[in-house]
Order: structure tokens, then C-alpha cells, then sequence
């Protein structure tokens, strides 16, 4: 634990390797944070059972098991935000990540900026989940209460279809949604056969809300994982 205000976010960093797990306890601290440390998924679990951090540095091979159970199991009764931090690149290694209830995922190596900005999305979104009637993407707004869409002032008409799927991405802004987690909440179910659906829906959304659908500003593809809306007016 470092020695920094006790208000500050503490996080807990599940990482058996000791190099890394000092290289981030020096930037975490340096950066106002406080930090608890963990080498292996059992004292991970009883960390953050006893400690309650607002988030967690999860690398996914550990010792005695695997970050992805973990994940599930802290899940199974608790919010706090989990960033992923690992070596595997895979694309199905980040999709059972954040199925299993991951927020983000980063590959090592990582830019230390890069991992404090996704640590910030998922606090905020941690933070902020009381639902908020009108949210404004840079350029891009939302007023949920109207059900109304602009971009540059100017009104998107939306097939319901469209406008569930862009809500549903706006209200996790920054976040990274799998293929299967949209089929899931804008079509009512997961089936790997529907994957197509998320593709047409989102080429036609984009032709529609975006300036250039060929170079999107807001709706982003992670390839071979899923999609993520950036928030423009933080620069995320
Ligand atoms: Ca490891």
C-alpha cells in the first residue's frame, strides 16, 4: 500500500509477476492512487472481498488459475470496475474476458497513458450509473428523454433497431461491448448465427451518424471482439 490520501481510488492489481506488478504500483501511486497487491487468484478474491476496490488490474494467467474465472467469480457480487492486463493478444481471449464480465482490455505492452485513460472510463462509468437524460459525444448528442439523435445540430433519424444499438453503446461510452453482448441486449439473445446482424445494423447506423462511415470518429470496430462508442468530448 502506498502512502496517499485515503479518499484516493484504490486499486487492486492482480499480477504475479513482480517487475510488473512494481511497475505499476509506481505509476498507479505517482498518479494519486492507492494500491493493493495480489500474485495469486486466491489472495486476489480475498482482497477484494475484504478491501472492496473501486477497481482491478486483472492479468489473466496466474499461478493457481486463470484471470477469466476470477473475473467471473468477483462478478458474481460485485460491480467494481475490471481492466484486463495481459499478455495474450487473442481476440477470443478478450471476448472471454469481457463476457465474463471484464470492462476493458489492454496487451501488454501497454502505454501507461493508455491504461489511465481506459482505468478513467471505467471509474467514471462506475460512478455515473444513475442514467443521464441528455449525453453529448462531441458532436454527436443524445437526449434519451426525446428519443432525439443530432449530429452537428443537425437531426438523425433512426430506425428503432439502430437507435437501441446506438444507446446502447453510448451508455458505455469508451467501453468495449462484444458481438455477442449487443446481440444479447438490442436482440434479445447471444446465437452465434445473428453475429451478422450487429455488422449490417452498424453499417447502416454509421451511414447515418457518422461524417465519413468509411472512417468513423465515434463508432469504432475492435476487430474480431465487438465495437466501442468513443466519447469525442473527452477525447477517449
Ligand atoms: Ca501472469
Amino acid at each position: 500500500m502506498t502512502a496517499t490520501d485515503p479518499l484516493s481510488p484504490l486499486v487492486l492489481v492482480v499480477e504475479d509477476e513482480p517487475q510488473m506488478r512494481r511497475f505499476i504500483r509506481t505509476f498507479l501511486g505517482a498518479h494519486g492512487y492507492r494500491v493493493l497487491e495480489a500474485s495469486t487468484a486466491s489472495e486476489a478474491l480475498l482482497l477484494a472481498t475484504s478491501h472492496n476496490p473501486a477497481l482491478v488490474l486483472m492479468d489473466l494467467g496466474l499461478p493457481d488459475g486463470d484471470g477469466i474465472s476470477l473475473t467471473r467469480s468477483i462478478r458474481e457480487w460485485s460491480k467494481t470496475p475490471i481492466v484486463v492486463i495481459s499478455a495474450r493478444g487473442r481476440e477470443d481471449d478478450k471476448v472471454d474476458a469481457l463476457d465474463a464480465g471484464a470492462d476493458d482490455y489492454l496487451t501488454k505492452p501497454f502505454g501507461v497513458n493508455e491504461l489511465l485513460a481506459r482505468m478513467r472510463v471505467a471509474l467514471r462509468h462506475a460512478s455515473t450509473a444513475p442514467v443521464e437524460q441528455e449525453l453529448d459525444l462531441g458532436g454527436l448528442r443524445i437526449d434519451f428523454a426525446r428519443r432525439e439523435v443530432t449530429r452537428d445540430g443537425q437531426p438523425v433519424h433512426l430506425p428503432p433497431i439502430e437507435y437501441k444499438l446506438l444507446t446502447l453503446l453510448a451508455r458505455h461510452a469508451g467501453k468495449v461491448l462484444t458481438h455477442r453482448q449487443i446481440l444479447k441486449e438490442v436482440w434479445g439473445h447471444g446465437a452465434q448465427e445473428q453475429a451478422h446482424y450487429v455488422r449490417v445494423h452498424m453499417a447502416e447506423l454509421r451511414k447515418k451518424v457518422e461524417r465519413n462511415p468509411a472512417r468513423p470518429e465515434w463508432l469504432v470496430t475492435e476487430p474480431g471482439v465487438g465495437y466501442r462508442l468513443r466519447d469525442r468530448s473527452v477525447g477517449g
